[in-house]
């Protein structure tokens, strides 16, 4: 066991405090990771204040980590000290029920344990990278490439293994028209990643405040949702449509944007437990209406070759850990451009 200085909320209604947490010894196939960077995404904010049930407090959230190995197991074969690795958010699962044989592990049937505020195999409550060190299974464990820098590399671990995955799923590239809906955290990854896979993009964000960027950031097309001649002007258009507002959305407007059998993939989690299922929509166009969950580690690793290959990282504010509730609220305001990412320097333990 080793004492780790880290951030926590105590409770769902009070700010991050600083605090220390215990991780557990360093197993056979255990890596302990020094973390360089942890990116904010808004699901660590939904998590701490409750909005999708109970937690388990402390809770340290933080599942965008990006770090090198500080020691290993005597069994780990894949990593060795001073390697760039990554965690996302998932650091454990069956590894026996078919879905975790296809390398789906988020979709583990038997549950996957999530990085934190999940019960581990030892019964403790995993906490996440708002802090200086982790202690993970190496297979849960991800490579960095050299081309990609540690700090725009971290928001990765979620945000572009979610937005990677439903684009491949669904087959966005040349001869596609890919929409994007949000330009946060998520919404500008999903933007670098189908330019770079070669479809042809559209932001849909709440105003046009953002077009620069988001031209900037690969996408062909911006428009303003607040306008309603938007919905009339782009209806029928696009193949696949990802949906990252954490909030509700009118889905039968935005499911009449999709071609006949265009495919509409909520990412956001809303508080919100149900929709209304917007049946004549969907008729309307053989349309398909789906989620997805991040993604497995194998394709988590695929996704980082793959921006590595293309330079693709995510754009980013270097804060310091006492600056991550003000983070929250920009978040929370969509004052994000667009990752905060946590320089965990100072949360290495005195004998680091
Ligand atoms: P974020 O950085 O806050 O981005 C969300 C964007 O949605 C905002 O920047 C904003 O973009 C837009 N938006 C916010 N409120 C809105 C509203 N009321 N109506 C319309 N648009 C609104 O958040 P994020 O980190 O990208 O995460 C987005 C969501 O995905 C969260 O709910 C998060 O929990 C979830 N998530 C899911 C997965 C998964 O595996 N499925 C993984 C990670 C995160 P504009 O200003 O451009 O409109
Ligand atoms: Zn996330």
């Amino acid at each position: 066991m080793s004492t780790v200085p880290a951030y926590a909320a105590p409770s769902a209604t009070e700010p991050l405090t600083a605090t220390t947490i215990e991780r557990r010894a360093v197993g056979p196939r255990d890596v302990l990771i020094d973390i360089a960077y942890c990116g904010i995404c808004h699901s660590d904010i939904h998590s701490v204040r409750g909005e999708w049930g109970p937690q388990p407090y402390p809770l340290v959230p933080g599942h965008e980590i990006a770090g090198t190995v500080a020691a290993i197991g005597p069994e780990v074969t894949k990593y060795a000290v001073g390697d760039r690795v990554g965690v996302g958010c998932v650091v454990g699962s069956c590894g026996q029920c078919a879905n975790c044989r296809a390398g789906e592990e988020q979709y583990c049937l038997n549950g996957s344990i999530l990085t934190y505020g999940s019960t581990d195999r030892d019964g403790t409550i995993t906490q996440g990278g708002y802090s200086g060190r982790i202690v993970v299974t190496e297979d849960f464990v991800v490579r960095i490439p050299d081309a990609l820098a540690l700090d725009v590399a971290a928001p990765l671990l979620c945000a572009g293994a979610t937005t990677y995955s439903p684009l491949r799923r669904w087959g966005a590239g040349p001869g596609k028209k890919v929409a994007v809906i949000g330009l946060g955290g998520l919404g500008h990854v999903a933007v670098r990643l189908a330019h770079a896979m070669g479809a042809e993009v559209t932001v849909l964000s709440q105003t046009l405040g953002k077009k620069a960027d988001g031209e900037r950031l690969g996408a062909d097309h911006y428009h303003a949702t607040s306008d309603p001649a938007t919905f009339e002007e782009l209806a029928g258009t696009f193949d696949l449509i990802l949906n990252t507002v954490s909030g509700k959305l009118d889905l039968g407007a935005y499911l009449g944007l999709l071609r006949l059998d265009g495919v509409f993939v909520t990412l956001g989690a809303s508080a919100e437990p149900t929709i209304s299922f917007p049946t004549p929509a969907i008729a309307a166009g053989r349309r398909v209406y789906t989620y997805s969950l991040i993604a497995g580690i194998r394709e988590t690793q695929e996704m980082l070759d793959f921006c590595a290959q293309h330079g693709i990282g995510a754009e980013i504010e270097v804060i310091t850990p006492e600056q991550i509730n003000t983070a929250y609220e920009r978040v929370l305001s969509s004052d994000v451009r667009y990752r905060f990412v946590i320089d965990t320097a100072t949360l290495r333990p005195a004998s680091a």
